[in-house]
């Protein structure tokens, strides 16, 4: 009987922890709109897609996936459609 309040001790603050580890990690909305994508025309900035931002003068919400883009969506720089655009991680200039 001795032993109990000590394990409801214990379980307590295995508790506190898992709750914290829950919170901690911010970067989780971030990886769930998808990387950034690039332009590759060679004439271009080049142009970066980020999903974070949208791009509000083709009407794409911030928060928008480049996936999810309309299809008549087009790079606001060049006009490049998005069959053109490559995700940042393949992106060789
Ligand atoms: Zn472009």
């Amino acid at each position: 009987m001795r032993q109990r309040p000590y394990v409801r001790r214990h379980f307590l603050s295995l508790l506190g922890s898992v709750g914290l580890a829950m919170i901690a990690p911010p970067a989780s909305s971030a990886r769930d709109l998808g990387e950034r994508y690039v332009c590759t025309n060679d004439e271009c900035t080049p142009y970066y897609y980020d999903p974070r931002l949208g791009d509000p003068d083709q009407d794409v919400a911030p928060g928008t996936r480049f996936e999810d883009l309309p299809r008549d969506w087009i790079c606001p720089v060049c006009g490049w459609t998005q069959s053109k655009f490559v995700p940042e991680s393949q992106y060789q200039p």
